[in-house]
C-alpha cells in the first residue's frame, strides 16, 4: 500500500530512532527534531514513500516512543 509520511514535529522528542531505523526517511532538522527528507521531502508529506522502504518505515513508525510519525493513503499537503 502506498504511503505519504510526516513528522509531527511538537511532540518528537528527538532520541533518533527513526532516523536509525530508516535513514533515507528521516533525519533531523537544524533544531535538531526529526523530519521526512526522502527525495527532498521537508516533512511536507507529499513525496510518496517507495515500496521498498516501507518495511524500514513501519520500524521507525513502531520505534517512536510519541508516535508522532504521521502516514497517510494520500499526499498530507
Ligand atoms: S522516533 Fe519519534 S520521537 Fe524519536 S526522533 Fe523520530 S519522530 Fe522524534
Amino acid at each position: 500500500m502506498s504511503k505519504y509520511v510526516k513528522v509531527k514535529k511538537d511532540s518528537c522528542i528527538a532520541c533518533g530512532s527513526c532516523g536509525s531505523a530508516a535513514p533515507e526517511i528521516f533525519d533531523f532538522d537544524d533544531d535538531g527534531l526529526a523530519e521526512v527528507i526522502f527525495e527532498g521531502d521537508g516533512n511536507k508529506g507529499v513525496t510518496l514513500i517507495a515500496s521498498d522502504l516501507l518495511e524500514e518505515l513501519n520500524d521507525a513508525i513502531d520505534s517512536c516512543p510519541t508516535s508522532c510519525i504521521k502516514t497517510a493513503a494520500a499526499p498530507f499537503a
